[in-house]
């Protein structure tokens, strides 16, 4: 049978960008659908103007800090404005280039929201197309638990574009968004609490990280609560929607806060895709299922990034597009290696992991030993500041591999990029010792440890 298209995508973010731009510039006939803006989640209200804000915040320790290199920080005002529209017009830039990239690629970009008539084809705002293949790249959306006020709350989605920033805000949730906002709204000089129901954030990274990283959290200025939950919220003014609102907790206490911010996961954005005309099954959450060649229950459609049950990163979505395509046009079978990604959180500090953490190294049964280190950054010798950062390395005894580096500290996130690129080519601890340091950098601590910086293990 004949299909208008040979691939169909639907959702312009990282992945489907990928994917769709790819496959066209080999002479696939593609479209691509998306509802909003071109480059998705990361590009628009992810990662790229969430970085523009973490630059913007790190000035409010910045000032400070520089007084003691001799600078005065007098008469340094921050203007919430300026920053939000200044990062509006540096996306709508990246918007159009997306737009161009896929134009330049031949793929014919439809505005709208796809939903599956059949496995074979899709309709946008009425109006239906076929393809051969159909990929799902929809990525997600905020998770937010329904309880009595949760009305009251926003988003991750909503803080790219508030009117104002609140005197006292709440960030509720302890993984990458809540501990990212909370270090945001701190530095540009909002009282900030982060709330976590837990007995520490960042759960799944190592134990040491999350220790240390909650303690400089709290050093910077935010006022961490653990085992902490919310129990209701109430508008202080019921007049007022805009207005203070009021949180219960569950341990009894009330308080007030200008916003209250739910970073408490995401999950796949799939209610309006019609999956079930189409006879594509779902997992955990609403995950799409789907084999090793993403490949979904229904055979002619395909689904990677976010809306899958993986790695929720940008990097990781377009590294399985560029599998994808290897397979629809070279017939090699994916077999997409989710080891040793390495990641980082734009908190302030930052923290920049790779492999594995030492409860998974124990979980696993290895025989390891871990070389840890932490220190005052040379840069706060001057500052006054009193931030440490903390370097760790875990070596496998049996063949003397580097399985894991940890970093809590300034430039965590670039640093950690050269490790991930040893740790993936298999280096050992003695390639690490033969490396040159860079001096004087917070980087060579990683391969100068010696036997003294020997954690002792229980
Ligand atoms: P995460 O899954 O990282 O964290 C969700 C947090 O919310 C957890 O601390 C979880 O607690 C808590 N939580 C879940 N449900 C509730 C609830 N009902 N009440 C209170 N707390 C709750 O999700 P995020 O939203 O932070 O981020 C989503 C994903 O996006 C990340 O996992 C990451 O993959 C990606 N991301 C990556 C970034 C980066 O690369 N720098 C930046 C931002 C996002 P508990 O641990 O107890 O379950």
């Amino acid at each position: 049978m004949a299909y208008q298209y040979d691939l169909f995508v639907i959702g312009a973010g990282s992945g489907g960008v990928r994917a769709s731009r790819v496959a066209a510039s080999k002479g696939y006939k593609v479209a691509v659908a998306e509802g909003s803006a071109l480059g998705g989640t990361c590009v628009n209200i992810g990662c790229v103007p969430k970085k523009l804000f973490v630059y913007a915040s790190e000035y409010g320790h910045g000032f400070d800090e520089a007084a003691g290199f001799g600078w005065s920080n007098k008469g340094a005002e921050f203007n919430w404005s300026v920053l939000r529209d200044n990062k509006t017009k540096e996306i709508e830039r990246l918007n159009g280039i997306y737009g161009n990239m896929l134009g330049n690629a031949g793929v014919e970009v439809i505005s709208g929201f796809a939903s599956f008539v059949d496995a074979h084809t899709v309709s946008v705002d009425g109006k239906t197309y076929t393809a051969e293949r159909i990929l799902i790249a929809v990525g997600a959306k905020p998770f937010i638990p329904q309880f009595d006020g949760s009305e009251f709350v926003v988003s991750s989605n909503e803080m790219f574009y508030l009117d104002a920033l609140p005197k006292k805000a709440l960030v509720v949730g302890g993984g990458y968004i809540a501990v990212e906002f909370a270090g945001i709204l701190n530095g540009l000089g909002v009282e900030t609490t982060l709330a976590y129901r837990g007995d520490q954030l960042l759960r799944g990274f190592d134990q040491d990280v999350r220790d240390f990283a909650s303690e400089e959290y709290r050093k910077s200025g935010i006022d961490l609560r653990l085992n902490t939950d919310v129990a209701r919220i109430e508008l202080a003014d019921a007049n007022d929607q805009n207005g203070a609102r009021i949180v219960h907790f569950k341990d009894g206490h009330s308080e007030e806060f200008g916003l209250i911010l739910y970073a408490t996961g995401r999950v796949p954005n799939v209610d309006a895709l019609a999956l079930e005309n189409a006879g594509i099954e779902t997992g955990k959450n609403g995950a799409v299922k789907v084999d090793n060649n993403f490949t979904t229950t229904a055979g002619s459609v395909f689904a990677l990034g976010d809306v899958t049950d993986k790695i929720q990163l940008t990097p990781v979505a377009i590294k399985e597009a560029m599998a994808l395509i290897d397979y629809w046009f070279d017939g090699k079978e994916v077999d997409f290696d989710y080891d040793n990604i390495p990641t980082a959180v734009f908190s302030q500090p930052a923290i920049g992991t790779v492999g594995l953490s030492e409860q998974e190294a124990e979980s696993r049964g290895l025989d390891f030993r871990v070389y840890q280190t932490d220190f005052r950054a040379m840069k706060h010798t001057l500052s006054g500041g009193t931030a440490r950062s903390l370097m760790k390395l875990l070596v496998n005894n049996a063949d003397e591999k580097v399985i894991g580096a940890h970093m809590v500290g300034d430039y965590s996130g670039e640093i950690i990029q050269g490790l991930g690129i040893a740790i993936k080519a298999g280096a050992t601890k003695a390639d690490f010792d033969a490396t040159v340091g860079v001096h004087p950098t917070s980087a060579e601590e990683f391969v100068t440890f010696s036997a003294n910086a020997l954690k002792e293990r229980k």
